[in-house]
């Protein structure tokens, strides 16, 4: 799960690695009081997923609490790359003395840990890493051993940092390896990590992916997703573990599997149509997932019909079968299905669908034919 630079920077605080201090706001009367308790000179951030966000406008200075509503006012609402900024970050400003990057990331083919540092941060380490790769210092680092006082000293070394602070540089690395452990991290990633004018090493951006499957060792992360959850329907997905995205069209997409449902959406583009949705019911889903799924479809107003497309591995197609007529029956659709079905047990479920196949109900042969009859139904292609 990748979370927004605030709540990276919660973290960081909490486990130890210096950050500036900051407070949240989603409103400009928010930013003005979250700047008059910082007191001094603040920066106005952006909080959206999406990098070069100083480039696009979402990072400003302001003096005072007068100046940071203003620039907030101008900050919310914006587009950056496709994300419209709906929180800010202010956060007391820092003089800023030599800008480095620095990240922790898992390398699955070396099964390590792996360092990256640099002199050269602030800037696009994408570029860095094309035009002078020498800057970029790497190191394994055997996550049994951890990384040594003396190898956080020598990446300091080879990525060039200011010798006279080298000790305080690579005391930030560790603490932010540590932070990397020990929130289960699958990347830590801190551009720019800053040398301020007093010397000091702080993190003055930080992006964090936390990795979920670790999270029964940290129950407190599960609020983090709440900052996520803007869409009603989503929310309920989530809450009955499907995994649901809301799309722009108005054909709903059911089926098993992250690979085949992609394949259906692209199908129902090719034919002339548009998803409303991605939905994957998962593996082994049976009748409560089938109903469960529909009924999440049943509050999105764009869908006018739905494509049901599964192929039974585990999942055994004609009891997907019947919870999909057990459903229409019990949930009083609002819109036609169409169910395309194939793999174990496919015959039977064939034989059932035949049996109550309606208007209301369309089996369909293959996947081209329902994402076919699907854009149809729904008066698209
Ligand atoms: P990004 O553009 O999305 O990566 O956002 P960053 O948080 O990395 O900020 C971009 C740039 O804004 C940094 O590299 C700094 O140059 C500048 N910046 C951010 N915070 C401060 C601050 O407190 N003081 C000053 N002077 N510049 C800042
Ligand atoms: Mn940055």
């Amino acid at each position: 799960m990748d979370l927004f630079e605030y709540q990276g920077k919660e973290l960081f605080a909490r486990v130890g690695v210096k950050v500036p201090r900051g407070r949240m706001a989603t409103t400009t009367a928010e930013a003005w009081s979250a700047a008059a308790e910082l007191g001094g000179r603040v920066v106005v951030k952006a909080q959206v997923q999406v990098g070069g966000r100083g480039k696009a406008g979402g990072i400003k200075l302001a003096e005072g609490p007068d100046e940071a509503a203003a620039r907030a006012s101008e900050i919310l609402g914006m587009d950056i790359k496709g994300h419209v900024v709906h929180r800010l970050w202010i956060e007391q400003a820092s003089e800023i003395a030599a800008e480095y990057y620095a990240s922790f990331t898992l390398d699955r083919a070396a099964k390590k840990h792996l360092a990256l540092v640099s002199a050269k941060g602030g800037m696009d380490i994408e570029a860095v890493a094309a035009e002078s790769p020498e800057a970029l210092a790497r190191l394994h680092i055997d996550p049994v051993i951890g990384l040594t006082n003396w190898q956080a000293s020598e990446l300091v070394y080879r990525a060039g940092l200011d010798r006279a602070t080298a000790r305080k540089s690579a005391a930030a690395l560790r603490s932010l390896y540590d932070a990397f452990v020990s929130l289960d991290c699958d990347l830590v990633e801190v551009n720019p990590l800053i040398l301020t004018g007093e010397g000091e090493i702080l993190a003055l951006d930080a992006k964090v992916t936390l990795d979920s499957n670790a999270f029964f060792r940290h129950p407190d992360f599960e609020s983090f997703r709440e900052a996520f959850t803007v869409d009603p329907i989503e929310a309920m997905a989530r809450e009955r573990d499907l995994n649901f995205i809301k799309l722009d069209g108005s054909v709903g997409i059911i089926g098993n599997g992250a690979g085949l449902v992609m394949s259906t959406l692209d199908l129902v583009s090719l034919v002339g149509g548009s998803a409303s949705n991605f939905l994957d019911v998962g593996g082994g889903a049976g009748e409560e997932t089938m109903k469960s799924a529909l009924e999440v479809l049943t509050h999105d107003p764009s869908v006018r019909v739905v494509l049901i497309n599964i192929f039974g591995g585990i999942t055994r197609c004609d009891q997907v079968t019947g919870g999909i007529i057990e459903a229409a029956r019990i949930l009083d659709l609002p819109w036609p299905l169409v169910v395309r079905l194939d793999g174990t047990n496919a015959e039977q479920a064939r034989v059932m669908l035949a049996e109550v196949a309606s208007d209301r109900i369309v089996p369909a042969a293959t996947m081209r034919e329902a994402a076919e009859k699907a854009v149809a139904l729904a008066g698209e292609g």
